[in-house]
């Protein structure tokens, strides 16, 4: 993670649910809808709200979680054998029905070269039925916008677009600014509820193999000038995170001012 996070809960809740039903809503994006008598207290925060999720892999019969106090939970974690280790993967709330306890998770549905799916998350997602248990480990919100920025720029690819789509939701209704969300297929496009002051710039990969994110960077480098009290929110594909940053940077904005982190790291950059 690329910048403190101000805003992560000092004694991080984990929060035991299960599964309530799952829906492609569109060709890349499998959300899980989960509840339990916890979530009820889950404090949701709106914006980028993410969480650690664990759940058990397809040999494991229980869900075994590492028992921690304070802010400490990866070490208890790692200290599990790991036969029987839950997975770990990071994601952040698509919504949350606090009456009903309930809350969205939308995967990112990836494919390897042979078209099978891929990521060990989206397999799980894909796969899950009503019942399954899992848990969240709640880490607050990193999107930290200063409260006198001017304009508020988003970039993502489409593991930030549930982040995205959040912090268009939780801008106060005056906000200007921009969001620039790439998508892999033009069906993966939605509607998003935010200020009419931000503009909305759904970029869709033309090319199946190019690496997601990259279609985003070249759209955010369109932009020539960024006022210097204004704030960005650069997420997705490692190279996207941090090329988006260097650009905003030189165009002006403080670094400071920009909050960026890799949400995953493509194969080909994981190799270099
Ligand atoms: C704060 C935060 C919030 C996030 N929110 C979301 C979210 O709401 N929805 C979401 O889908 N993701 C989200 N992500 C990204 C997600 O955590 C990663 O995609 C993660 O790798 C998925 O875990 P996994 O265990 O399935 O991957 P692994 O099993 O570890 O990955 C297997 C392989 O898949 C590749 N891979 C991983 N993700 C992708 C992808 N999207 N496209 C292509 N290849 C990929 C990896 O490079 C790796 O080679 C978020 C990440 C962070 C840090």
């Amino acid at each position: 993670m690329a910048k403190v996070r101000r805003l992560m809960p000092q004694h991080p809740r984990m929060f035991r649910a299960r599964v309530v039903g799952t829906e492609r809503v569109s060709p890349s994006m499998q959300r899980v809808t989960v509840t339990g008598t916890d979530l009820a207290e889950f404090p949701w925060l709106g914006y980028d709200h993410w969480f650690r999720l664990f759940f058990q892999l397809p040999h494991q019969r229980r869900l075994l979680l590492p028992e921690f106090s304070g802010s400490q939970w990866w070490q208890p974690y790692l200290a599990i054998p790991e036969r029987e280790r839950p997975h770990c993967a990071n994601y952040s709330v698509a919504d949350f029905r606090q009456q009903k306890a309930e809350l969205d998770i939308d995967f990112v549905v990836h494919r390897g070269p042979g078209g099978d799916i891929e990521g060990r998350a989206a397999i799980w997602a894909c796969r899950a039925a009503a019942g399954d248990a899992l848990a969240l480990l709640d880490q607050g919100v990193l999107f930290d916008c200063p409260r006198d920025a001017s304009e508020v720029t988003v970039v993502a690819d489409e593991t930030g677009l549930p982040a995205a789509a959040g912090i268009l939701r939780s801008l106060p209704s005056g906000t200007v600014g921009r969001l620039i969300q790439e998508v892999p297929t033009a069906e993966d496009r939605r509607a998003l509820n935010g200020p009419a002051g931000v503009t909305v710039s759904w970029v869709v990969r033309q090319d199946s193999t190019s690496v997601p994110g990259v279609a985003a960077l070249r759209e955010l480098r369109r932009l020539s000038c960024a006022d210097a009290t204004g704030y960005a929110f650069v997420v997705g594909e490692s190279a996207l995170a941090t090329e988006g940053r260097r650009h905003l940077h030189r165009l002006g904005l403080p670094k400071d001012r920009i909050t960026f982190s890799g949400f995953w790291k493509h194969e080909k950059a994981r190799a270099a």
